[in-house]
């Protein structure tokens, strides 16, 4: 690991730095006329390079070597590949989510799951917990929600992904998901990630509206630190300082996280574009970049829709988003995964 310290730095601090290094099992030395750059010779560990981020004297970690974060791509790494249910993300499969944003009622849901999986979905997006701006706002329904999803499930055979807000309900959540989404407003609810961690069910984060990729990463990292692997990531946009979009869909982080991570990287062009007649070119600008998915927002009756409304796409644009990441993915020579038929109607 190659560390540089701060110009100037008392001698204690510049000892506590050597006594830390001593104690995780490096050889420390510095580099001759380099001004502050200290080499450690050893074995590394994931926990390491946070340890010494933590330190007032360290500036910056220049090499991490072997002590390298469980998120990290190793040089020639393959990609970690997340099944749930039918579908598969990374190592070239692409697959799609869509739903409402919250679960309505249960006519209306299925009328979706039926719509998305017909267009090309493999798994049904809905919240029954909705993490709203305002209290005074549609919540979701809750329990009642969790029921009309698993009843979904049941007759169409799709994996449901919904969030889970309180750390006190991931059991409840989970015995209803086939995979758990972390909403962009708790990517930094430590508590949350240790328990949703636990589960070893697969994991939807999503990334903080002001979060750095750093950060998110970070999130990431609790979840595996955690002992979950199955954790796919989701850039959604972040805050800009222009409203004309709801946020800014950072492809570039996109197309960074595919390099630097071996997790897998979707995108929910809904959220970023915040209007439904943005979300088609942001999910093949998203695709385009590499992610290995989409979570769209999608409803039978955008007018009725109870939340993000604005954002809602009917199921005829959610096929056409379909049959882009399908000549997408051919450039690119990666897989779309298809929808098995519904066990109702096979
Ligand atoms: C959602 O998926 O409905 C949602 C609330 O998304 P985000 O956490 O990205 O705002
Ligand atoms: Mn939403």
């Amino acid at each position: 690991m190659l560390l540089r310290l701060r110009r100037g730095l008392p001698g204690t601090q510049t000892d506590s730095i050597l006594a830390l290094a001593k104690e995780l099992g490096y050889r420390a030395r510095f580099l001759e006329g380099s001004n502050g750059l200290l080499h450690l010779e050893g074995t590394g560990k994931p926990e390491h390079r946070s340890r010494f981020e933590d330190c007032a004297g360290v500036e910056a970690i220049l090499d991490a070597g072997d002590a390298r974060e469980r998120h990290e791509r190793l040089p020639g790494q393959p990609d970690t590949v997340v099944a749930v249910g039918d579908a598969r993300f990374g190592g070239g499969q692409v697959a799609l989510i869509a739903g409402p944003c919250a679960v309505e009622s249960g006519e209306r849901l299925l009328e979706i799951a039926r719509a998305v999986q017909a267009a090309g979905a493999v798994l049904l997006r809905g919240g029954a917990y909705k993490p709203r701006t305002s209290p005074y706002s549609f919540q979701g329904k809750g329990e009642e929600g969790l029921e009309l999803l698993a009843r979904a499930r049941a007759e169409t055979g799709l994996g449901i992904v919904t969030e889970v807000l309180d750390p006190r309900d991931v059991e409840k959540v989970a015995e209803v998901a086939d995979m758990l989404q972390i909403g962009a407003r708790s990517m930094t609810n430590t508590p949350l990630l240790a328990e949703v961690g636990a589960t070893g069910k697969a994991v939807l984060l999503k990334r903080g509206f002001s979060a750095t990729v750093r950060e998110f990463l970070l999130a990431a990292e609790f979840l595996l630190a955690r002992g979950n692997a199955r954790v796919v990531l989701c850039e959604r946009g972040v805050r800009g300082f222009d409203k004309t979009t709801r946020n800014l869909l950072d492809v570039g982080a996109v197309a960074h996280m595919k390099l630097a991570t071996h997790l897998p990287v979707i995108v929910d062009p809904s959220h970023a574009a915040g209007r439904s007649e943005l979300v088609r070119p942001l999910a093949r600008a998203g695709i385009a970049a590499g992610a290995d998915g989409l979570i769209v927002e999608v409803h039978t009756a955008t007018s009725e829709a109870r939340s993000d409304g604005a954002q809602a796409i009917s199921a005829e644009v959610f096929a056409a988003i379909a049959k882009d990441t399908a000549a997408i993915c051919a450039i690119d020579r990666r897989t779309l995964v298809r929808p098995h038929a519904s066990p109702a109607r096979a």
